[in-house]
């Protein structure tokens, strides 16, 4: 999906102030406000674009960021695939935003003054947890059952019905303005717009009707995972507040290293290294591998730097289609001290033709050889 500039949406120029930024989205969010444009899909989208570009713009770090990075540098760091504001609901920009409309609206941070929606259900916060994989986890993905400490809906506990909204989550205020009386809704302070208040609560549990507890959630992660990458477990966060709904819980993966295999994406490789004489007269060599070893055959006469590739033996992708491979690096190893004996072996054979480099247009470099590789 391809996101507007912010710069763009608010009207400003890159140089833009704090002051120019936010007078350019005032102006903005009172056009596209969903008081003015009742049932108007595209408005509804225009003030929430409008939203979200002043959140970024208005917060010094995180336009550095942009400035720097684009969009990338600022979406997705609540997790679930960077969507920014896309799921965010009218209220929460009301409430984030709520000095910006001033008395346009009324007090109430300019809340939706029209009908429809009632109390709101409280949501849990989201719980990040890191999770170590070893390369036969990653390749075979893997089901963790891990202990997370987290708020819970507490047992015992009793809700009743908010007294100062009885129960809409919200409280009807009426504001002497220029043009006159103005009713105006806001949320209720006392329940949080949530309708509810706890009625009895045994010890130990918070005002919120939650406590905290060692849970196990089992958590299963896919094969192909890489370092860094954050899967999302829904509703396995903190629980929410007034018996809401839950959080999600984040789980970061942290890739172990693998002494002998390096990763590089779906591929992996390894290093080996053979002795010249097993160069010049072949010899099959051990090859470790995810799981097991797998044995080789090295030509006689391969040369140092030579690239063996064992397909289907290097990781799955994380989307589930195909498997990498596994390239394998031969190093001829140079003795670094002979024996008097061996020193003769080898001056006996110093001046034989055989001996003296006479390097084909199959010998490449490295380079040359990773692009044949790669174009065949
Ligand atoms: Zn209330």
């Amino acid at each position: 999906m391809s996101k507007r500039d912010y710069y763009d949406i608010l009207g400003v120029e890159k140089t833009a102030d704090e002051k120019e930024i936010k007078k350019a989205y005032r102006k903005i969010a009172l056009k596209f406000h969903p008081d003015r444009n009742p049932d108007d899909k595209e408005a509804e989208d225009k003030f929430k674009e409008a939203a979200e570009a002043y959140e970024i713009l208005s917060d010094a770090d995180k336009r550095a960021r942009y400035d720097r990075f684009g969009h990338q540098g600022v979406g997705g760091a609540s997790g679930g695939g960077g969507g920014g504001f896309g799921g965010m609901n009218m209220d929460d920009i009301f409430d984030q935003f709520g000095d910006i409309f001033g008395g346009a609206f009324g007090g109430g941070g300019g809340r939706r003054g029209g009908g429809g929606r009632g109390q709101r259900v409280a949501r849990g916060s989201d719980l990040r947890i890191k999770i170590k994989m070893d390369l036969g986890e990653v390749a075979n993905g893997v089901k963790k059952k891990i202990k997370v400490n987290k708020l819970v809906n507490a047992e015992g506990v009793t809700y009743s019905t908010c007294k100062t909204c009885n129960g809409q989550g919200r409280v009807l205020r009426v504001q002497q303005t220029m043009l006159g009386a103005m009713q105006t809704q806001s949320t209720c302070q006392s329940c949080h717009g949530t309708g509810k208040t706890i009625g009895k609560r045994p010890s130990g549990v918070d005002a919120q009707g939650l406590k905290r507890q060692e849970e196990l959630v089992e958590i299963n992660i896919p094969a192909g995972v890489e370092e860094g990458m954050q899967l999302k477990v829904g509703g396995k966060g903190n629980a929410g507040p007034f018996d809401g709904v839950p959080g999600d819980l984040l789980v970061v993966i942290e890739e172990e290293k693998n002494d002998l295999l390096q990763r590089d994406g779906q591929n992996l490789h390894y290093e080996a290294y053979v002795s010249f004489v097993d160069a010049a007269l072949g010899q099959s060599i051990e090859v470790p591998l995810v799981e097991g070893k797998a044995k080789i055959k090295v030509e006689s006469g391969t040369q140092s730097g030579k690239m063996l590739r064992l397909r289907g033996k290097g990781l799955p992708s994380v989307q589930g289609y195909g498997t990498g491979d596994l390239f394998v690096h031969i190093n001829v190893w140079t003795p670094k001290k002979l024996s008097s004996e061996e020193k003769a072996i080898l001056e006996k054979l110093r001046d034989s033709d055989n001996f003296q480099p006479k390097p084909s247009t199959k010998d490449e470099g490295f380079f040359s050889k990773m692009k044949d590789f790669f174009s065949g």
